[in-house]
């Protein structure tokens, strides 16, 4: 991940915070690229999502709360599939997944990627058909493949030589010839604005290109009689904002298929790209659109296949972060709020809400920026830097490490902090048995659960002592 300013978590930031946070003008003003396209302050000062009160959500549905923008995610997943088009767009479920989001994606044209047995069985129970699913994971059982062969899912990425005997007899168990691609790791690491194009390949996923693993993945593919290989996929990294390291990797996986050509006589057709493209946090990220990202990888596969004078291959996209991330805030209750001093005189401002690392382990994780602001009002009093954190038994259960919020935060406040509708109900935990946050989608002025929030009976519920004690 990108190295901060501030340092680590604990923090050496004066009042000013790390270099790129800017002290705003106007304390109350959203920063538009971090808000999904229906969140607005409205005039009486609290933030409105899809014409409803946050206050209000707050009151049905209990804080914390994963506050969703459906239109926003259809309008992303569509601009995806619209801009990309003939390519097969397939949103990575790991984002974020439920059943009314595999519905949503169906609807709008893309098709799945999961990477587990409890993914794809979200997918299956919303109906998402096998042809429209690919099957990624490096680690997957013979019961999870068994399970997506008899859904007909009709690619399955496959990340080690384990795999593909796994794969291969499964698929023999079934009388089947199963479609597969090989995960390449082609030697290329991005993260933000920076790439490595030789990337160290001392990490789990893909088999390497240049270690030739690449090369006998595909000769043993070719040998076993229940698998057919139809492809090659790629993925280079996450939070990625620039198509540069893209270029490499396509080119690398592009330079394998046109070899693969010469040495097996075989024309795979397809390439999958992999996810990864970047969404804003804060200002100091600057994602591009789908239709830019679209045209400079249409240009670079068009580039290369004309260079190696070969047919463009049908290409897909896994992106999961740029469709759901940016469609979601969390809306918190501040509880307290405290004035600590740093060195040098310096002060800085703790305000405790009621999640923390159990509704989003990005920051504590990846050492992840984002942002926040005042929801339930507007105010007067001037910008002060603030650290939101949480309720946690852990000094580094941070939300929000850095962000000015007005000096008169207080307890009862509601804060929302945007951008995450990614990576944070999926990886969310029941640390210290705090239940998970329910996720509320609204449109048009409705608000509907799409995963309800977990009550402490439900924590109970898989705690085997009581029927114990019942029992005897
Ligand atoms: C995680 C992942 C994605 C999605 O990544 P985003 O950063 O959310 O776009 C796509 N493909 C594969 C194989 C992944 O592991």
């Amino acid at each position: 991940m990108r190295a901060h300013e501030a340092g680590a978590l604990h923090g050496q930031a004066g009042d000013h915070g790390p270099a790129w946070l800017r002290v705003p003008d106007d304390v109350n003003a959203l920063v538009p690229v971090l808000w999904s396209e229906h969140v607005a302050r409205a005039e009486d000062g609290a933030l409105r999502v899809a014409g409803l009160d946050v206050r209000e959500l707050a009151q049905e549905f209990g804080t914390p709360a994963y506050i969703l923008d459906e239109a926003d995610f259809r309008n992303r997943a569509r601009a995806f599939r619209e801009a990309f088009a003939p390519a097969t767009v397939y949103y990575a479920a790991k984002a974020f997944f439920s059943v009314a989001v595999a519905r949503w994606v169906l609807e709008e044209g893309l098709s799945v990627d999961v990477s587990t047995g409890g993914e794809l069985a979200v997918a299956l129970a919303a109906g998402v058909p096998g042809e429209r699913l690919v099957f990624h994971g490096n680690n997957r059982s013979a019961a999870e493949l068994g399970r997506a062969m008899d859904a007909n899912v009709a690619r399955i990425v496959v990340d080690s030589y384990d795999e593909i005997e796994r794969v291969a007899r499964v698929a023999a168990e079934r009388g089947i010839r199963q479609r597969v691609i090989v995960r390449v790791t082609v030697g290329v690491e991005a993260h933000t604005h920076e790439f490595i194009a030789t990337a160290h390949e001392d990490q789990k996923f893909g088999l390497s290109l240049a270690g030739g693993a690449a090369d006998e993945a595909v000769r043993r593919i070719l040998a076993a009689p229940s698998l057919e290989l139809v492809g090659l996929h790629s993925h280079i990294g996450s939070q990625i904002f620039d198509t540069a390291g893209f270029e490499i990797a396509t080119r690398r996986l592009l330079g394998m298929l046109h070899r693969l050509r010469g040495e097996h006589g075989i024309e795979l057709p397809e390439v999958d790209l992999g996810g990864g493209f970047g969404i804003a946090y804060t200002t100091q990220d600057d994602p591009q659109p789908p239709r830019v990202l679209a045209e400079s990888m249409r240009a670079i596969v068009e580039r290369e296949c004309a260079a190696l004078g070969m047919d463009v291959p049908h290409v897909s996209i896994e992106p999961g972060r740029a469709i759901a991330g940016p469609t979601t805030f969390t809306l918190y209750e501040v509880g307290t709020v405290k004035d600590v001093a740093l060195d040098g005189g310096r002060r800085r401002t703790y305000v405790a809400v009621d999640g923390g690392m159990s509704d989003n382990i990005r920051t504590a994780l990846y050492d992840a920026s984002y942002s926040a602001t005042l929801a339930s009002r507007r105010s007067d009093a001037g910008p002060v830097l603030s650290r939101v954190v949480g309720k946690h038994c852990e000094s580094g259960d941070v939300v929000v490490k850095d962000e000015f919020l007005p000096a008169d935060v207080a307890p009862g406040d509601l804060v929302a902090v945007p951008g995450t509708g990614a990576y944070c109900r999926s990886m969310a935990s029941n640390y210290n048995h705090v239940p998970r946050p329910p996720v509320v989608a609204v449109r048009d002025g409705a608000a509907r659960v799409l995963l309800r929030r977990e009550t402490e009976q439900d924590l109970l519920r898989l705690d085997t002592g009581l029927d114990v004690e019942e029992g005897a």
